[in-house]
This record gives C-alpha cells, sequence and structure tokens, in this order.
C-alpha cells in the first residue's frame, strides 16, 4: 500500500514541480478562501477533537493558517526568486542561486495544534514545489480528515498532498523509506531522536521541532499585574500542552511575594472548560501526578490546583501554581506538558540565564521587565530558537519568523523565510562570463605558480591597498604572460 502511495507522490511531482512558485501560489489561495468561509466548523471541529476553548482554536489555530496563507501566497515568488550571487575573487565566473524541491515530503505532526502545525509545514513545502505525505497524530483524527477534505475541495491537484493515518509505527516505515526525500516532524524529542537514526540511513534531510522546557524570567522592575497576567495566559492556555508553554517562572527575590500572590489570585479566576480545555490525551495525568508528588516530597508546596476533574466524560487538570520549587525537580527538568507553573526565586541576572541556559531544551523563553535594553542584552545569552520580552508563547503564530529550538528542542527552523527555504534544495549553477581557461587546470607550469602566488597575495596581503596591487599584478600575469 505505501508503494502505491508513494508512486501517485512521485507521479503527481512531476507535474507540480512545473509549475511557477506564483501559480502555485495562486492555487493555495483558493484553500485560504475555503478555510476562511468554514472558520467556525473548523474552529468547532479543533474543539472537539482537543478539548480545547473554541476561541483557542481559533486564535491560535485557524487565524494562524489564514495569515500564513495570505503572507506566503503574495511573498514567496519574491523569496525563492532565482538570483545571481556576485563573485568577489574570480570575477571571471558567474553564479546563479536557485531553490528547488526535494520531491516527497513527509510531515509528521502532533495533536496539540492538529490544523496550525501541518498545514504551516504543508503550505510552505507545496509552494517551494514539493509534494506532501500528511502522517498526522492519530489522536486527533477528525482534524486530519478536515485537512484531507479542505485540500480535496481546493484547486490544489489531486495526490499533491496525501494524508496517511496510523499511529508511531506507520510514521516508522515512512520515516524508514528512501523514497522520502524530505522529512519534517514536530513532536516529542525521544520520537525526534528514533525518526532521525532512521533517517540517517538514508541521509533523508530532517527538520526536527521537538519538547521543550520553556523558563519565563520576572526580573525586579517587571511591570507587575501585566506579567501576572501574560504568564499565568502563558502557562495555561491550551491547558498547557504547548512546547512553548511558561513551565518553570524565575523570580528576582524582591519581588516574589507580590507575584505570588497575584499569580494565585489571577489563576484562581479560571474556570475549566471555558478558559483551560481539557486534557487531550489522558495518559498525560500521569506524568503529572509523578511530577507532583516528586516535587512536593523535595519542598514544593501547592498553592491552588493539583487535582484531576473530569467533565462531560472529558479529563481535566486544574490550573496548578507552586512555590519553593528548586532546579532537582522534575517539574523543573522535565517537559509537563500541562496546566502546571513551578515558581523559582532568583538573586542576580547572571545567576538566573546559568540556571535556565542548564536544561536540556531550548525552545523559547521569556524575559519580564521595563528595561528593553537589558531585556534584549540578556536575551542573547539565553540558549532558546525565541526569546520574548513581557509576552510568551505566541511567536509560533507570527508566520514571518523562525520557528524552531536549540539543544534537544531541534534542529532547522519552521515558518519564515528560513522554514520556506528549509523546504528547498539549495542549486549553484556556476559558469565562465570571459571564456579564460581556469590557470589551476593542467598544465602546471612556472606561470601558474606566480598567478597563485599574486592570487595568494590577493586574499593574503593585509592592508587593502596591498591586495589592490596584487589584483593588478595578477592580472598581468593571468592575461598577458
Ligand atoms: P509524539 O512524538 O508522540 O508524536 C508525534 C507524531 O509522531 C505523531 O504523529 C506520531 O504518530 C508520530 N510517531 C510516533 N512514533 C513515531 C516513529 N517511531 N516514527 C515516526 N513517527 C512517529 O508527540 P505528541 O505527543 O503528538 O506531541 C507532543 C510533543 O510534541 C511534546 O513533546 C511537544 O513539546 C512537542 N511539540 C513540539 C512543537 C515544536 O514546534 N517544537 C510543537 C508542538 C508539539
Amino acid at each position: 500500500m505505501l508503494d502505491e502511495i508513494f508512486q501517485r507522490s512521485e507521479d503527481a511531482f512531476h507535474h507540480w514541480k512545473t509549475f511557477r512558485v506564483s501559480q502555485r501560489a495562486e492555487i493555495l489561495k483558493s484553500l485560504h478562501q475555503i478555510v476562511y468561509k468554514e472558520k467556525d466548523q473548523i474552529s468547532e471541529v479543533i474543539s472537539n477533537a482537543t478539548g480545547k476553548p473554541k476561541i483557542e482554536a481559533l486564535t491560535s489555530e485557524v487565524i494562524p493558517v489564514l495569515d500564513l496563507l495570505l503572507y506566503f501566497t503574495k511573498k514567496a515568488p519574491r523569496i525563492l526568486k532565482e538570483k545571481t550571487r556576485p563573485l568577489h575573487l574570480l570575477m571571471q565566473k558567474k553564479s546563479i542561486i536557485s531553490y528547488e524541491p526535494y520531491g516527497t515530503v513527509l510531515i509528521v505532526s502532533p495533536w496539540n495544534y492538529p490544523l496550525s502545525i501541518p498545514m504551516g509545514d504543508i503550505v510552505l513545502a507545496l509552494l517551494a514545489g514539493n509534494v506532501v505525505l500528511l502522517k498526522p497524530s492519530e489522536v486527533t483524527e477528525p482534524v486530519s480528515q478536515l485537512i484531507q477534505d479542505l485540500f480535496s475541495r481546493s484547486d490544489v491537484p489531486k495526490d499533491v498532498v496525501q494524508v496517511i493515518f496510523g499511529g508511531g509505527d506507520v510514521g516508522q516505515k515512512l520515516v524508514s523509506s528512501e523514497r522520502i526525500h524530505k522529512i519534517s516532524f514536530t513532536g516529542s524529542t525521544a520520537t525526534g531522536q528514533k525518526i532521525l537514526e532512521a533517517a540517517a540511513k538514508n541521509i533523508t534531510p530532517s527538520t526536527m521541532e521537538l519538547g521543550g522546557k520553556d523558563a519565563a524570567i520576572v526580573l525586579k522592575d517587571a511591570p507587575l499585574q501585566k506579567t501576572i497576567e501574560g504568564i499565568v495566559w502563558g502557562a495555561f492556555m491550551n491547558a498547557g500542552q504547548t512546547c512553548a508553554s511558561i513551565q518553570r517562572v524565575y523570580v528576582q527575590r524582591d519581588s516574589v511575594q507580590r507575584f505570588v500572590e497575584g499569580v494565585v489570585a489571577q489563576t484562581q479566576t479560571l474556570k475549566l472548560e471555558t478558559d483551560v480545555g481539557a486534557i487531550t490525551l489522558p495518559q498525560q495525568l500521569e506524568r503529572y501526578e509523578s511530577q507532583l508528588e516528586d516535587a512536593v516530597r523535595k519542598g514544593a508546596k501547592i498553592l491552588c490546583g493539583g487535582q484531576k476533574e473530569e467533565r462531560n466524560g472529558r479529563p481535566f487538570f486544574q490550573p496548578t501554581v507552586l512555590v519553593n520549587c528548586t532546579d532537582d525537580m522534575e517539574i523543573v527538568k522535565t517537559e509537563t506538558f500541562g496546566p502546571m507553573l513551578p515558581i523559582l526565586m532568583f538573586d542576580t541576572e547572571e545567576e538566573v540565564i546559568g540556571r535556565v541556559n542548564r536544561s536540556p531544551y531550548g525552545l523559547c523563553a521569556s524575559i519580564w521587565t521595563k528595561n528593553k535594553t537589558k531585556a534584549i542584552q540578556m536575551a542573547h545569552q539565553i540558549q532558546a530558537g525565541t526569546v520574548t520580552i513581557n509576552d510568551a508563547v505566541f511567536t509560533h503564530a507570527l508566520c514571518e519568523t523562525p520557528w524552531g529550538g536549540t539543544k534537544k528542542s531541534g534542529i532547522g527552523r519552521a515558518h519564515g523565510e528560513e522554514g520556506l527555504k528549509s523546504f528547498c534544495q539549495v542549486k549553484h549553477i556556476n559558469y565562465d562570463r570571459i571564456g579564460l581557461k581556469p590557470f589551476w587546470w593542467y598544465p602546471y607550469t612556472r606561470q601558474s605558480l606566480d598567478i597563485a602566488g599574486e592570487l595568494a597575495d590577493m586574499v593574503g596581503k593585509p592592508t587593502a591597498w596591498g591586495r589592490f596591487k596584487a589584483m593588478l599584478r595578477f592580472l598581468v600575469v593571468y592575461l598577458f604572460k
């Protein structure tokens, strides 16, 4: 069965790659309009499949997809335009750089944003001229069926996007195939490691968007009320089931008490279902309970939340705030992926940067302060793909900026010009402008050694004047001797 799927992809690729980027963009505009017209039904399907509030389905899934389609159908032709690269040394040659598709791109996606994550990758892969096999999460199948249906009703030709349903076993077969030319994976670090092992056998280029343990740093001059509201949202939106959720917050000693009081008061206003959605994958409850147990055993105190609940047959977990937390607790070290906010204390900026960077993850981080200059200086020292100042989590929705992590949070970037180009093979074409025989060819003569000597001076002399004189001598020996 996979053989037939690969064959259909390869046949579709022969046709799709012949379109210009602007033609592909025009075709994808039909999808933009379908998503816009059906935004309410789509949000409903996502909300039912995941248990997230409908407003989160709209703001963090449907609107980002509409915006990404709008932006890239306009910008992709310019970004992927063939360019000439001026050569500063061997000026008798000329170089062209072109962005070409890989062929069949495999996109493997998770359940926490079952529309916006795969759609972002699919759209960019298609604009670059690839065809797509999507292996979405088995946990949110109704949304994957919806994606299949949206493409079948758009102007995108048949088989340019094929959705393959199934679990990790199906994913494993796909990533191991040499008929896959590029992998774009979003999911846990553990699965990412397995995929990289399989990809290594065929040297399949792979982008990895993996787990995180994002820190928020609250400096003593932070705007208190805004910081409290932003951090409570950043920790509990999507019930904390976001790779970029705030999962540990470091507060400078002087402001801890007021911050904690405010966070607890704000958290207690949140209502399950309306503000904090369901736990999409019930198995996660075990991890929450064991991390809480470990934290309490090591001295943490739960100030609010801490219990699971069931509503309309779905599991929920109360948004939970903990204090007296330390860096050795599982809840501070390991990805939680749930509505948990451990609070830690720090004294100096240097100390907190060291503690934040000690994590094996490096997806995002946030700094909360009134001092933008200081925050930007600190941001440069933090090992993360994205650092936000006085906000958190939302940047996955910024389609024009790169998204991705450092360390065990991933390899490569989605979104932005960087993400679009990650679906391309860069080709360099080089040719002679004036038909001179290269001096570095055989035969190796006294003259070719002289020319090479001048060339060495052209790139090695310490002053611009020295390099310029060498260039004149180079031209004389090369052209006239
Ligand atoms: P997961 O790793 O369990 O599954 C992700 C996808 O991989 C699913 O489609 C699954 O079927 C497939 N899969 C599982 N085993 C496979 C294998 N051996 N070979 C190929 N495919 C396989 O992750 P999840 O539980 O769906 O998602 C939660 C994780 O995703 C969290 O760790 C979260 O941080 C991470 N995540 C990261 C980002 C990011 O942008 N960095 C975004 C969202 C989620």
